[in-house]
């Protein structure tokens, strides 16, 4: 009785399509479904999947997923509360606090609009607050964690409320706890960010420096640098609008390798690929720079080894931006993990490297995941 109460008060949807909640627009329903505004929904939710022993799946603006095509067997969880506040601020930074389910891009701009520095080159990147820690989203020069204060979680196995600092977050490029060592253990409330209120544009990364050079604009305001951003990504990564087709951003992570690996990489290259290629390999060492070693663009791979524009079904890879696999209208999840295959074994046997996929696979069985990410 209270069960059916509280499934009645939260607005538990069952059977719900996941499709619309996603940017690839693939992928079959949620067994149950809640949007949650408050700490008593979220009790409430993790009290009714345990009394039926179902998994809890937190999804948030469905960006970085890609949903089976059977669907998810699991009480999905929908972050939907929104909402910045200032919790401290000097002469020189500004703290604030934001809600897990406010759009990463609104709290871009606002910030861009204040003049607080410290995530306009993280305009345009799709997604909820909350989720932006979970893979440390980054781009053009810059990573969340930069500016990452502290998170407000709740444990979902026992309900209870956390603080977690940096420190405990362990951030990494494209990791944290919250998809290695705590994958799937916690809520992250809300989190709270330090911005500058001094102008520190950071324009070290290659195509933001050539932008500006070419505009000939060396000392570029907030609001040059979120336009500038923007320009760029859309001449090559589809924000998910349905025209250019549904994705989930970069299904390849880029590749970080140690001083040896990167030396046996180049042997590869000296059997399979063109002198041009080894050069063209040598000039991106040390292109992009990472403290965690030397990155490597999936993208270089990609093209290299002929997988531009390939196609299985209604999936194709992008031309423009070889890392972003497109649902061209209809697609399935199958479909999306045939093609994801083939690219990763083309590019195994010829440069030894296994790329490792980005978004994260929801309600695949053990076998399908063996069979689809068989390096060989
Ligand atoms: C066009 C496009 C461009 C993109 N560009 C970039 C880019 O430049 N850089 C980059 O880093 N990423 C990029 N992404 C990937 C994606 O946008 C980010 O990873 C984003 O942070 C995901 O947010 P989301 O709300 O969509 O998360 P979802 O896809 O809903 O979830 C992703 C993961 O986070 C977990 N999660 C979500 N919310 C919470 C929460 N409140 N508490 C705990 N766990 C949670 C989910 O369980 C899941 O494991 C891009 C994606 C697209 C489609």
């Amino acid at each position: 009785m209270a069960m059916r109460q509280a499934a009645a008060r939260l607005g538990i949807l069952e059977a719900h399509p996941l499709k619309p909640y996603t940017t690839f627009k693939i992928g079959g329903p949620a067994r149950y479904f809640a949007s949650i505004e408050s700490a008593e929904d979220l009790a409430e939710g993790l009290e009714f999947a345990r009394s039926r022993r179902l998994p809890v799946f937190i999804l948030g603006g469905g960006s970085n997923v890609l949903v089976n095509d059977p669907g998810l067997d699991a009480l999905v969880i929908h972050p939907a509360r929104q909402g910045v506040r200032i919790v401290r601020e000097d002469s020189e930074t500004v703290s604030l606090r934001i809600e897990a389910g406010e759009p990463w891009d609104a709290l871009v701009e606002h910030a861009v609009q204040h003049n607080w520095w410290g995530i306009e080159n993280l305009s345009h990147i799709p997604g909820q607050a909350g989720a932006a820690l979970v893979q440390n989203i980054g781009a053009y020069g810059q990573q969340i964690s930069e500016v990452f204060e502290q998170a407000d979680v709740v444990e979902l196995s026992t309900g209870r409320a956390k603080v977690l600092t940096k420190e405990d977050c362990a951030f990494g490029y494209r990791r944290s706890i919250f998809n290695t060592t705590r994958k799937d253990a916690y809520l992250i409330s809300n989190i709270t960010l330090r911005l500058r209120k001094k102008a520190c544009p950071n324009l070290a990364y290659p195509d933001v420096r050539r932008w500006f050079e070419g505009a000939g604009n060396p000392t570029p305001s907030i609001q040059d640098i979120r336009e500038a951003i923007i320009s760029i990504r859309d001449s090559k990564f589809p924000f998910p609008r349905e025209e250019r087709g549904g994705n989930a951003g970069s299904f390849f992570k880029n590749i970080v390798l140690s001083d040896e690996e990167y030396r046996a990489l180049e042997r590869r290259f000296r059997e399979n690929f063109t002198p041009a290629e080894l050069a063209r390999l040598r000039e991106l060492r040390g292109k992009f720079d990472t403290a965690d070693g030397i990155k490597i663009p999936a993208a270089f791979l990609m093209q290299i080894c002929g997988l531009k524009g390939r196609r299985i079904g209604n999936v194709e890879v992008n031309e423009a931006q070889p890392l972003i696999l497109l649902n061209r209208g209809g697609a399935t999840a199958a479909e999306v993990m045939l093609l994801a295959m083939q690219i990763r074994q083309t590019i195994f046997a010829k440069t030894g490297i296994g790329i490792a996929l980005e978004p994260e696979l929801l309600g695949f069985t053990q076998s399908e995941r063996e069979k689809y990410l068989a390096l060989e």
